[in-house]
């Protein structure tokens, strides 16, 4: 039995307009900065996560406003109505550019890790705003899953309970500010690979702990912690029918 390989993504890592789309976003500079934007600090943990565990991170900057990487291509807000009001071939031309590149390398990393380690765990790092229309969203830290998937209940089980343990300050929760099996990188890969081998969660955390530069290091630390506390419980068997090694 082997430990499923770590893979790291960040789809919602900056909010950067190529120049050439910019005039679509003028005058929105207060919308860019927002989490509308972009997810303030899940770049920064996520290469956090990457570094202390020596995991492949798949990372992206692109503004979600331009095209939102964690969403498919048929969801009415995979853009911003700005661009959502572009002709089809340009729209088509942004997906070219920055959306499939992306989808591609996040699932070469998955594939690659698999194949290695016979399973893998995708850890997606996000971060939410800590109010939403009015409503104050109490918790520090979400950890996203599908409830049917036993695998991700249990590495969600094991990591909240390392959480606890490691910070009990904080208030963890499952599958919120949103539930883990909506439109997403994870909800897309699950349905290409099975549950045996796959293992998906999104790490949301709170930006009201995140600092304007982008940072928030107790967070990160107490997060890595955990996680090496959670991570022994998760075993993998040797990839099947590929044969083994002698
Ligand atoms: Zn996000």
């Amino acid at each position: 039995m082997t430990r499923p390989a770590l893979v790291i993504t960040c789809e919602h890592g900056g909010n950067h307009i190529p120049a050439v789309y910019r005039p679509l976003f003028e005058g929105q500079d207060a919308v860019l900065q927002s989490h509308r934007g972009f997810d303030a600090g899940a770049l920064k943990m996520a290469q956090t996560l990457a570094d202390a565990f020596g995991a492949p991170l798949v990372s992206a900057t692109v503004s979600r406003l331009l095209v939102d990487l964690n969403r498919s291509t048929h969801n009415p807000t995979l853009h911003a109505e700005g661009v959502r009001r572009l002709p089809a071939t340009q729209r088509q031309e942004i997906l070219t550019r920055f959306y499939q590149p992306y989808r591609s390398r996040a699932e070469q990393a998955i594939r690659q890790a698999i194949a290695d380690n016979g399973a893998v765990i995708h850890l997606s790092s996000h971060s939410f705003t800590p109010e939403l229309d009015g409503r104050l969203r109490k918790a520090d830290i979400g950890l996203l899953y599908d409830p049917r998937r036993p695998g991700e209940v249990a590495l969600c089980q094991h990591w909240k309970a390392a959480l606890a343990a490691t910070a009990p300050q904080l208030t963890v929760r499952r599958n919120y500010p949103y539930a883990g099996k909506g439109d997403g990188l994870t909800a897309w890969l699950r349905r290409c690979l099975t549950p045996d081998v796959y293992i998906g969660v999104e790490l949301e955390i709170n930006q009201k702990h995140v600092t304007a530069e982008g940072d928030c290091p107790a967070l990160r630390q107490w997060i890595v912690e955990s996680l090496r506390e959670a991570l022994p419980h998760m075993q993998s068997h040797p990839p099947r029918d590929r044969g083994s090694p002698p």
